[in-house]
């Protein structure tokens, strides 16, 4: 059996068919309320003739906003005629997640990207990473998956993709990310475990796969919000799936995104006091944050210190924080 046959999810639109077709993505649910009840990730398909096969996903978290609501403007905007070749919008791809507004799915505690390559027997969130990596993925050239900070981070608007060794690829990747037009475009390798990410995924198939973290907070904002539209609009002009209007595409920052030092933690559980602010130019050793103990006031709080000279690009937002959680992330210049 074919590993796209083994899915045991059914997609109710046709890939063939020219034209925009909405509808859903059947997970089937068999649970006390419902026998034989699915659950419907939306999804979306703009076809218009030959051209490049586009995955526009967001919603592999929950909990991150801003990619589903500018995917879901995308689908109610473009027209066929505007589309060449074929785009498949996934706005909500851990629908579950989305729904209840986490970052993991309520079903199954599922991280959708930490479940890749999926299992069509596993879980719900394993079995809609099995669909995408084995059904959608290898009907696709490129596949973008817009994430944001989400509950627990914030993020200067980022375009993010993984070094790759061929200098080719590499500029391909480059010109995908000055095309998108965030303030910020980071390069990193895959840390520890992301193998199970969209992204490792994405170049199993031989997909050519490009990430966003747009903001978060848990929250959407108008500026983020029109990035996103006007972002997602630049890159399908880009490949060439996009014929309208494109608005000027402004500069992108490249950074290096590096391992474990990059990253700053709680040392500590207690209440985070922030100690730099998105954007700050920061020194290995400075203070990064205090961890307040307020349980016991009267104790001297926890330092957190950067362990590595970068500029901030991401920071914890809620105060409340358990030892292991992230504060910050740096990126430095590029390459590095
Ligand atoms: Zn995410």
């Amino acid at each position: 059996m074919k590993a796209a046959e083994r899915s045991r999810l059914f997609l109710e639109l046709d890939l063939a068919r020219n034209g925009k077709q909405t509808g859903f993505i059947r997970v089937p649910h068999s649970v006390h309320r419902s026998a034989y009840g699915w659950l419907p990730i939306p999804v979306a398909c703009i076809k218009n003739g030959e051209g490049p096969r586009v995955l526009m996903m967001a919603g592999n978290h929950g909990d991150e906003w801003e990619g589903q609501l500018a995917l879901g403007g995308l689908i109610r905007d473009l027209e066929p005629a505007q589309v060449r070749g074929r785009l498949i919008i996934l706005p909500s791809a851990n629908f579950p997640a989305a729904q209840a507004g986490l970052r993991t799915s309520p079903i199954d505690d599922g991280n959708l990207n930490r479940s890749f390559p999926g299992d069509p027997d596993g879980d719900v969130t394993r079995q809609i990473a099995y669909f995408i990596e084995h059904v959608l993925l290898p009907q696709c050239d490129y596949a973008f998956d817009f994430h944001s900070g989400g509950s627990s981070l914030m993020y200067i608007p980022s375009t993010l993709c993984r070094r790759d060794p061929d200098p080719a690829a590499m500029a391909r990747l480059l010109g995908l990310m000055k095309a998108f037009g965030a303030p910020l475009g980071w390069v990193g390798s895959a840390l520890q475990g992301q193998d199970r990410t969209l992204t490792a995924a994405a170049r199993r198939q031989g997909v050519v796969s490009m990430g966003t973290e747009l903001g978060g907070g848990g929250q959407v904002t108008p500026s983020v919000l029109k990035l996103a539209a006007e972002g997602m609009r630049r890159l399908l002009a880009h490949v060439g799936a996009y014929v309208g209007p494109v608005p000027a595409t402004p500069d992108t920052r490249l950074l290096t995104l590096g391992g474990n030092d990059y990253y700053v933690y709680a040392p500590d559980g207690g209440v985070f006091e922030p100690l730099a602010e998105l954007g700050d130019e920061v020194k290995r050793g400075q203070p990064a944050g205090r961890i307040h103990f307020h349980d016991t006031p009267w104790r001297t709080p926890a330092l957190a210190h950067f362990a590595h000279d970068g500029l901030v690009i991401c920071k914890r937002v809620p105060g409340r924080t358990e030892r292991g959680d992230c504060l910050y992330h740096l990126g430095s210049a590029y390459p590095g």
